[in-house]
């Protein structure tokens, strides 16, 4: 690129030609065919729910975060409500999180009768900034819910140590992180409870499905149970022994995830190496093109942490462009780059704002962030091609909109 007078090159927005012929998603699952072997033999064996499939999966994702057990669930969501639940949340109970999330991650707390309080993010990586949960601790707050944001592993050192200070669970929303490290530890070894999602767009897929991740035994127990009806046994454990009886013994859900998704999270577990490493090779591309663009800030990347890149989020200075991010938005879309925004701050939902009166302008950098964000294209499909074109399309449409 050229650093002399910006050639305005006509945007697909305006009927100019857009940079590619096909929509490029922000986020798309990748299947082989030695993954639709594994689903095929699944469901011609004699168990397509609770069977083989899911310990060998437990095992295998335990193993690869380095925690000592991990349970699965039929999403990240009952995950998230199966850790509210074990640590205990009730009725007037706070759990502390990011407004800058999917609801999802609020919504446990509610869940158990419990109400989410949120805490304001730090400005450069996104996550909840500790200062500002430190402020909030009162006797009601049971847990702390860090999300680590676009897969940037949240201030876990600083969380924990608060939350030892006031007897807190840490629940960590690592739904973007799966692989990513902290301090040369991957995340899943280190919160009380870490909670991932195998949604499409995410790192590792079964269709829908979640995991928690824990050292605990106790709560690792509490976790199987709750996802089971709050039944005390599976059916393989009755069949091996032969009896009828079993126990419920706690108010669960069926939050089972099938062994035909366990099938699949297994062998897509076995690529996840190979995943991680083309995302960060798509991020390292982008973040050296888009460093050079007046106005836009790329991610940042905290010392001693490796981020898992689940999205490639970058924002628009105010002031630096002629129009606003809705926008350039728009620009983006017409070039046929599927982009997209992580997130709505949660408090500003309809929901949020009739039950708990929230009007906006409560956490300002959250706020400031969610105007100025948009996600790029980031999947560890996408080809060279694809990040050229994204790549071509942001200085497209960066040049047009400059002052
Ligand atoms: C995807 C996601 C969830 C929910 O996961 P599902 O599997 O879709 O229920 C929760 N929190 C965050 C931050 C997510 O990105």
């Amino acid at each position: 690129m050229s650093t002399t007078a910006p050639t305005r090159e006509a945007l697909a927005l305006h009927g100019g030609t857009p940079v590619r012929k096909v929509l490029l998603p922000y986020g798309r699952q990748a299947i082989t065919e030695e993954d639709i072997q594994a689903v095929a033999e699944t469901l011609r064996s004699d168990w397509l729910t609770t069977g083989p499939k899911v310990n060998e999966f437990e095992e295998a994702f335990a193993a690869w975060v380095g925690a000592r057990y991990a349970v699965t669930f039929s999403s990240g969501t009952a995950a998230l409500h199966a850790a509210a639940f074990a640590t205990g949340i009730g009725s007037g109970d706070e759990a502390i999180t990011s407004p800058l999330t999917f609801a999802a991650t609020a919504n446990c707390a509610l869940y158990q009768g419990g109400r989410p309080v949120f805490a304001d993010i730090n400005k450069d990586t996104l996550t909840i900034d500790p200062e500002q949960v430190s402020f909030l601790i009162n006797s009601r707050t049971k847990a702390l819910l860090p999300v680590d944001y676009a897969g940037h592993p949240a201030d876990l050192d600083a969380l924990l140590k608060i939350a030892e200070r006031n007897g807190l669970t840490v629940i960590e929303d690592a739904c973007h992180a799966l692989g990513a490290e902290y301090r040369k530890q991957r995340v899943g070894s280190i919160a009380h409870m870490t909670i991932f999602s195998f949604h499409p767009v995410k790192h590792l897929t079964t269709g829908e499905g979640g995991m928690v991740t824990t050292n605990d035994s106790k709560l690792a127990g509490i976790l199987r149970k709750f996802r089971n009806h709050g039944i005390s046994s599976d059916a393989g454990d009755r069949q091996r022994e032969g009896q009828w009886k079993y126990d419920m013994v706690l108010l669960g859900f069926n939050y089972r995830l099938p062994d035909i998704a366990c099938a699949l999270g297994l062998q897509q577990l076995s690529r996840l190496d190979a995943n991680l490493t083309r995302r960060k090779e798509i991020a390292n591309r982008y973040s050296s093109a888009f460093r050079e663009i007046p106005g836009v800030i790329v991610p940042a990347v905290s010392p001693q942490l490796v981020p898992a890149w689940h999205l490639y989020p970058i924002r628009f200075e105010l002031g630096q462009f002629t129009v606003g991010r809705a926008e350039i938005f728009r620009a983006l879309r017409a070039e046929n780059i599927g982009v997209n925004v992580h997130y709505i701050p949660v408090h500003l939902h309809p929901y949020y704002r009739d039950r708990f009166g929230y009007k906006g302008g409560e956490f300002p950098i959250a706020e400031a962030a969610y105007e100025s964000l948009i996600s790029l294209p980031m999947f560890h499909g996408m080809t060279d091609e694809d990040v050229s074109d994204v790549i071509g399309a942001v200085e497209k449409v960066t040049q047009y909109y400059a002052p």
